[in-house]
């Protein structure tokens, strides 16, 4: 990690040491092929039956859990902007002994470029070994004819894409290695993201467009929420025959914590990208006006992150969290001893997460 910014692939790689130090099952590269939802359980493609507490979908943009969910399928719509990505490695560029690009490589944060219906970022990751070139382009044509080109194409469609443009950038881009290509989707906002015992999460559930790069980080908060709520409800001990009436309605609180702020979340990523890359002379003109007054300019780059942080802030931390508990609190105060009243506590105990449940795919 660099600054901030690291990897989905390292990222991913320390999710997965966490994983195993916890020892959850993790089942690498099984497919789940069919979900129910009352009952929460999976059964894989090689016909491996799991059974838990919750299923948790995360399974991204193109999501077939959220068509058992809704009970329809319910695919993202390709919107007409393309993510293209490269990267380029520290020592490439040192030997590339440019004076014009130390300035650039010192920098421990994000760099924006900004056009019309373009625009570009540059950051640090790997400690800073790495460099990574992320081009979000707006296509006027539908995407269907700028759709997934050969690896060597792309980077020659970033090029073109930057004739012209800052000389630092076309340096990098002459030496750099084509990472991906990505079509950008949208997904209408869901009615809900849970039926019975399962819950989508992140991307599968609302997509936030990648202007801000903030997608994962509100799937990371999307993760703390339910862990807590989920730990919360632990923590009372339920008994096992109460657990179908309480977990649907745990992760019904779940979704109402969290989908206010993915509603805005993806209109703030719509808006962004307006701004970014307004295209009238006018319009970049008070573009600029205002980015000058949150700090950004030709000149610096503390600004950049201190406006995405700033919109960030209330949504993280010990204010999100403790908003999660005191909800938690009141749905307990309410509906919990409802619920235990007629019951008399099993001698047994049950805790949720037990460990012979708690299993991954990926
Ligand atoms: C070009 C681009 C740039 C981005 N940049 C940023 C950024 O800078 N900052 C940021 O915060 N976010 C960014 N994002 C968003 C970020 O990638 C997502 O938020 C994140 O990947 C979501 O994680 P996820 O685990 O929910 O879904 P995914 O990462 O999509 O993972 C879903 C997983 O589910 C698996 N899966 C699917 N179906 C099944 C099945 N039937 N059985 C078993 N497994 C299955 C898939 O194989 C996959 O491994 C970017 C996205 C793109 C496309």
């Amino acid at each position: 990690m660099h600054g901030s910014h690291i990897t989905r692939a390292d990222f991913l790689d320390v999710l997965l040491d966490k994983a195993r130090q916890l020892e959850i099952d993790i089942r690498h590269h099984a497919v789940v092929e069919e979900i129910h939802c009352g009952s929460a359980e999976v059964v894989l493609k090689d016909g491996a039956r799991i059974q838990g507490d919750v299923v948790v979908g995360a399974d991204g943009i193109y999501s077939k859990t959220r068509d058992t969910v809704l009970n329809q399928p319910c695919p993202p719509s390709p919107a007409n902007d393309i993510a293209y990505q490269a990267t380029i490695s520290r020592s490439a560029l040192k030997a590339l002994n440019a004076g014009h690009l130390d300035e650039l490589c010192s920098k421990t944060k994000i760099t924006t470029w900004l056009g019309s219906a373009q625009h570009t970022v540059f950051f640090p990751v790997r400690q800073g070994e790495e460099y990574m070139l992320v081009t979000y382009h707006t296509h006027s044509a539908p995407p269907a004819a700028a759709v997934v080109a050969a690896a060597a194409d792309g980077l020659s469609q970033m090029q073109a894409l930057h004739q012209g443009w800052d000389i630092r950038l076309q340096t990098i881009l002459a030496h750099a290695t084509f990472f991906s290509q990505t079509t950008q989707h949208t997904l209408r906002t869901l009615p809900t993201w849970t039926n019975a015992r399962l819950i989508l999460l992140g991307p599968a559930s609302r997509i936030i467009p990648s202007y801000q790069a903030q997608d994962l980080a509100a799937t990371l908060e999307d993760a703390a929420v339910l862990s807590t709520l989920l730990g919360l409800l632990a923590h009372y001990n339920p008994e096992p025959h109460l657990l179908p009436r309480l977990l649907p309605e745990i992760l019904a609180l779940h979704e109402t914590l969290r989908k206010p702020a993915a509603v805005q979340a993806v209109q703030d990523g719509l808006l962004s990208r307006r701004v970014l890359q307004v295209g009238h002379p006018v319009g970049q003109a008070l573009r600029n006006w205002f980015l000058g007054g949150a700090g950004i300019t030709r000149d610096t780059d503390a600004g950049w992150l201190k406006l995405v942080s700033a919109q960030q802030e209330p949504r993280l931390g010990d204010g999100l969290l403790g908003e999660t508990r005191a909800r938690f609190e009141a749905w307990r105060t309410e509906r919990l001893p409802l619920l235990l009243a007629a019951e008399s506590r099993s001698s047994a105990g049950y805790g949720i997460g037990r460990k012979r449940l708690r299993c991954w795919t990926y």
